[in-house]
């Protein structure tokens, strides 16, 4: 395919529009190529592409699964997290490939990082190994929700399932359709630990919803609710209850 973009013979009259057009379109083939080197699939060629937004250390030796490619938080969106949190304990109840876990580490006194999946546990480690953070954090193959009574910590950080890249395709993302429970039991779990608890959400999730977790407390918490952008597009949503809400910036 290359080889045909290069020969195809223009006309000496062709603006320099086109053929930089022409250009542009080798180079793409090319990075495409090296992420079918690297064994990412088709499906994901489109995250990859943006893999330095993801991990800025990505060439040093990070490691993601297919899923891990549509879910981790972008890096800029991980350090912001981090960077609201209290210095204290943070528990990162759905790690997965660590994304957030990682910052944490970098800015927080503790990290406890929990994910379900064996396998996701041996990515974020891997991945922290390459921040050179691991041993600020305490990684767990565990289900939160069993877990969640005996968790000692100062900040919760809930970054659920959301249910995969076809979240984009609901107009309104309601608190019922987290998984693997709604919203609103999981702010009830979470609450048992600590009332300072981020949430990073869709950026279609039902705002009048994640306000009504803030009454969910006597007296209400504090809520601050954060649009999260990377290069002028619209990742998710982010909420911040409880002292989060007024900590200062840098733990
Ligand atoms: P999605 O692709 O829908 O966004 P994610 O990959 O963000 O889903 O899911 C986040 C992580 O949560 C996954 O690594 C998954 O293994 C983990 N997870 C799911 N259920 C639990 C649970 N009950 N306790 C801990 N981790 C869980």
């Amino acid at each position: 395919m290359l080889s045909h973009i290069t020969k195809t013979s223009n006309p000496p009259s062709l603006c320099r529009r086109k053929k930089q057009k022409c250009r542009t379109r080798r180079v793409k083939i090319i990075r495409n190529r090296k992420a079918t080197k690297e064994g990412v699939s088709s499906l994901v060629q489109k995250y990859w592409l943006q893999r330095y937004n993801l991990f800025s250390k990505y060439d040093e030796g990070i490691k993601l699964d297919e899923e891990g490619w549509f879910s981790v938080t972008p890096e800029e969106i991980a350090i912001r997290h981090a960077e609201k949190c209290a210095n204290g304990v943070v528990i990162d109840c759905f790690s997965g490939a660590g994304g957030n876990s990682i910052q944490f580490a970098k800015k927080c006194r503790r990290v406890v990082a929990i994910d379900i999946n064996p396998e996701k546990v041996v990515l974020a480690m891997n991945n922290a190994k390459v921040y050179g953070v691991e041993e600020y954090i305490d990684f767990i193959v565990g289900d939160f929700f069993q877990l969640a009574p005996s968790l000692k910590g100062d900040v919760v950080f809930l970054s659920p399932p959301w249910g995969g890249p076809s979240y984009k395709d609901i107009q309104s993302f309601t608190l019922d359709l987290l998984k693997p429970i709604d919203g609103y039991s999981m702010f009830q779990v979470a609450q048992v630990i600590a009332p300072n608890i981020i949430m990073f959400l869709p950026r279609n999730i039902d705002l009048n919803q994640v306000e009504e977790l803030s009454w969910l407390s006597s007296p209400p918490l504090d809520l601050e609710i954060e649009f999260n952008y990377v290069h002028n597009n619209l990742k998710g949503v982010t909420a911040y209850f409880g002292d989060v809400v007024a900590a200062p910036l840098g733990c």
